[in-house]
């Protein structure tokens, strides 16, 4: 039996049971990994012999009876998650040698129940990106198709989970990171609530709108790390110190009395047919589970690229003039001043389009702009948020594509900054609003594509978006379906 393929649930029966051991488990996905990876790509950092460390480990206290709720199970994590004994790039050369001092939150979380982190995995540089052509180190290539993007920027989870090169993956979403590779990779993918999860150790993007989530194989899985993740850390004021449900025990009830919004504003012109008929037909499956669809609208839609595009560099350009040179990672040597030796090192550390946030968000910020951009940015992301609120006044979830195409091949739009921000239309509302979203695999484009199924709902609500979408699952019929990579 190729263990790489299971669950984590199914991997948990199986220790449970000692059918298996961890090691057993551990070494399954390391060959793999042999196997697939020269395609797939999704590795920055792979750390085989610490892997199977730790699977010694998880299985020794499992023999002891004391197993957490991941033990000896094979995960990876997006290489924007500080951890202390391996390095953390966030996918730039300026941190390409950067040993974090201390593990995130998340991390520690993962290490604590048990599990086995296999590896630092692909992103688009700062997480800003869609397509993971803004990695310095390597490009995923989507399993399935080769030559076509995996996504970003969580693209080495969303490949990496799909490949079975790891049993699950934490990613970030800042706005549509997890999701939207998630939907192109066929892969369950999920943004918590703003404040849901502890933001401690994720090298900062856009702090008000950054959050970390898991991607996985279905939706089972997604609950259990959601569990696992999620909660109060008094390091991050932002968290909230509110008690958290088990996510796993209210997926198996039906949808009876739930009321599905369906926003007439994310159908509009530029979806792609194939993506509109899967997710369609996904929303009749809602229906068949006892679901009523009602059509609802988000008015300020049409504003939430511009609005985003705005607040997100502007936190950006604020949270990366932190790489100086002098504190972290990469620095310039043979320079005339200290001005000089800041001004090479971050020329050369960093890659365009972090270049390109950074101009445009100290612009916004800058004297006699402010008011214009970042603050009326500030006002309209108010009335997306009560869009929002207005919305689930009248339903629990709304529903929609997650990304207006699917895949693409590399290389097509990377020249075209503008046609990739536009192409985040669908995700970015969610982190403009700090709301839950998930993305659940709903079918497949005529060429072989995964298309995902967009699931939002109001704060705090994850337990409807993932009952949701495992009801969803059970009738789509992708659950299972593995991409052909030999
Ligand atoms: N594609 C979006 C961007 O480039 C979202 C990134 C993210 O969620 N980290 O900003």
């Amino acid at each position: 039996m190729d263990y790489f393929s299971l669950t984590l649930c199914e991997a948990q029966k199986l220790l449970e049971s000692e059918d298996i051991t961890s090691v057993q488990l551990t070494e399954s996905v390391l060959s793999r990994i042999d196997v697939v990876e020269d395609r797939v790509k999704s590795f920055i950092t792979l750390d085989k012999e610490g892997a199977l460390d730790q699977a010694e480990e998880a299985d020794q206290q499992r023999r002891k009876g004391k197993a957490g709720m991941l033990s000896g199970l094979p995960i990876s994590v997006k290489d924007v998650l500080c951890t202390s004994n391996m390095r953390t790039t966030c996918g730039s050369k300026i941190l390409e040698n950067f040993i974090p001092p201390y593990d995130a939150t998340v991390i520690e979380k993962l290490k604590t129940e048990g599990a086995v982190i296999v590896g630092k995995v692909a992103m688009d540089e700062f997480a800003m990106g869609s397509t993971n052509e803004n990695c310095a180190f390597n490009v995923p290539e989507n399993p399935w198709k080769k030559g076509f993007v995996a996504g970003g920027s969580s693209g080495g989870s969303a490949a990496c989970v799909a490949a079975d090169e790891s049993l699950a993956s934490l990613g970030s979403d800042t706005g549509g990171s997890i999701r939207q590779p998630a939907s192109l990779c066929g892969v369950v993918g999920m943004k918590p609530t703003y404040g849901r999860v502890s933001r401690y150790g994720l090298v900062a993007f856009a702090s008000s709108l950054d959050q970390v989530g898991p991607l996985t194989k279905d939706v089972a899985d997604c609950a259990l790390m959601l569990n696992v993740i999620s909660g109060y850390d008094r390091c991050d004021s932002t968290s909230i110190n509110s008690p958290v449900p088990d996510y796993t025990s209210s997926l198996r009830d039906g949808l009876g009395g739930i009321k599905v919004g369906v926003p007439v504003e994310y159908f509009d012109k530029g979806l792609d047919p194939e993506v509109e008929l899967v997710v369609r037909s996904g929303i009749d499956m809602l229906r068949d589970a006892g679901a009523d669809i009602l059509e609802v609208s988000l008015p300020h839609t049409e504003y939430c690229v511009a609005v985003y595009y705005l607040i997100a560099p502007a936190e950006a350009s604020s949270n990366l003039a932190r790489y100086d040179g002098v504190r972290y990672g990469y620095r310039e040597l043979d320079t005339d001043s200290l001005i000089d030796m800041y001004r090479r090192t971050r020329s050369h550390g960093f890659g365009e389009e972090v270049k390109r946030r950074i101009l445009i968000g100290t612009y916004a910020l800058s004297a006699g702009y402010y008011d214009a951009y970042y603050k009326k940015a500030s006002q309209v992301r108010t009335l997306i948020k009560d869009d929002f609120a207005r919305a689930f006044d009248r339903c629990d979830l709304v529903v929609s594509p997650v990304t207006p195409t699917p895949s693409w091949r590399i290389g097509e739009k990377a020249d075209d900054p503008l046609a990739l921000y536009l192409s985040d239309i669908l995700t970015i509302s969610a982190n403009l609003a700090g709301i839950p979203g998930l993305s659940v695999p709903a079918g497949f484009s005529g060429g072989g594509l995964p298309i995902g199924m967009q699931m939002q709902a109001a704060h705090f609500n994850e337990e409807v978006l993932l009952r949701a979408a495992w009801n969803l699952e059970q009738r789509a019929g992708v659950k299972g379906k593995k991409p052909d990579l030999g």
